[in-house]
């Protein structure tokens, strides 16, 4: 079996015959004195910020940089407004609208869910064993109806904290012949590798990251997706032609000059991490903190809900995850600053 063509049978059929729009960016991008070409203001823009002209659909300079600094060719980078807009994407690239089907693995991040439901795509929901890893052999049982085409797996998983074991993502990959995607949110927190290692091996493999943790860039709104460049080619297809903005594509790429100073804000965080844990477990009100992989913890507590309406009160807000599978009791905290932690833990401490 060709794996290529397998990836390329798995595309929607519309899709492989899409005539993409094209845009004067797409048609011309050498250099030129007069551009008359896309009908814009030829005199200048009213922001100060020179946004007169539309910005590179491709993010050439951007996508340079990522390459250089995740060790992943261009060809195999596609960067979405946000990562919300990666897994849109991808759901609409591969998954026929009420027929096909993904699985997610709850407790998980919500958005899998919700652009499953916008597509008109069923979720399969199998849910995480009890120590929060994914049920590989009932994946790859259910994988294998040819209707399943993806199956979502976050690693270190929102809102659990913790890493996949790399065996169990192993046993999918080796044996679910659909779309296998590893959302990375939380990588720059977890001491661990990124599987975009393993990308040459299996192209069906799609990993997601984010500049909008660790580097704290959520504003910006920057995912990535990392992938197979058949998978990038289509997906480049159907992304709307400018889905990141010039200012933002220039802020995006100056920041990125400064991973020092986002390797100094992660050790921070990791040791605020640290003494936010031996704070919480001194507290009668939590019965148990998950182990973490990511800048936050899931929290058992004795009683999620008051203790949320409790913070809510003293100005802190932190995540009810109480209603969500496996989580019950449950809050996910951030770890913050340090005044915010000692602030967090204050009005825990009174709550006793
Ligand atoms: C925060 C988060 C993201 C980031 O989403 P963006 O749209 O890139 O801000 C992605 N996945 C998970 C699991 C997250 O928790």
């Amino acid at each position: 079996m060709s794996i290529e063509v397998n990836i390329f049978n798995l595309i929607r059929e519309n899709i492989r015959q899409l005539k993409p729009y094209t845009s004067a960016r797409d048609e011309f991008s050498g250099d030129a004195n007069i551009f008359l070409d896309a009908n814009e203001n030829s005199y200048g823009s009213v922001s100060n910020l020179e946004s007169n002209r539309y910005p590179d659909p491709y993010q050439t300079e951007l996508k340079k940089k990522i390459a250089k600094l995740k060790h992943v060719p261009e060809k195999n980078i596609f960067i979405g407004n946000g990562s919300d807009e990666a897994i849109d994407l991808l759901i609409k690239l591969f998954c026929y609208p009420g027929k096909d089907k993904i699985i997610i693995t709850p407790p998980t991040y919500g958005m899998y869910k919700v652009q499953a439901d916008i597509n008109d795509i069923e979720c399969i929901e199998v849910p995480l064993v009890k120590t929060f890893e994914p049920d590989s052999t009932a994946i790859c049982k259910i994988g294998q109806d040819t209707t399943v085409k993806m199956v979502f797996l976050c690693s270190p998983n929102n809102p659990t904290g913790n890493i996949l074991n790399q065996e169990y993502i192993m046993e999918i990959l080796d044996s679910f012949n659909g779309i296998v995607v590893i959302d990375e949110a939380y990588i720059d927190f977890s001491g661990t590798r990124s599987l975009t290692a393993l990308l040459p091996e299996f192209p069906n493999l799609v990993i997601l990251q984010t500049l909008s943790k660790a580097w704290g860039l959520a504003a910006l709104r920057i995912g990535l997706m990392f992938a197979h460049e058949e998978i990038i080619r289509f997906i480049n297809k159907i992304k709307l032609p400018y889905n990141i903005s010039g200012i933002v594509q220039k802020l995006a790429s100056d920041a990125l000059n400064n991973n020092v100073q986002k390797e100094l804000f992660v050790q921070k965080i990791l040791n605020q991490k640290q003494w936010l844990k031996k704070q919480l477990q001194n507290l009668s009100c939590v019965k148990h903190i998950y182990p973490s992989d990511a800048n936050f913890f899931l929290v058992k507590t004795t009683d999620a809900n008051t203790i949320y309406k409790y913070l809510i009160n003293k100005g802190i807000v932190v995540r009810n995850r109480s209603n969500v599978t496996l989580c019950y009791n449950c809050l996910r905290i951030t770890v913050g600053t340090e005044t915010e932690n000692k602030y967090l833990i204050e009005a825990l401490s009174k709550f006793e």
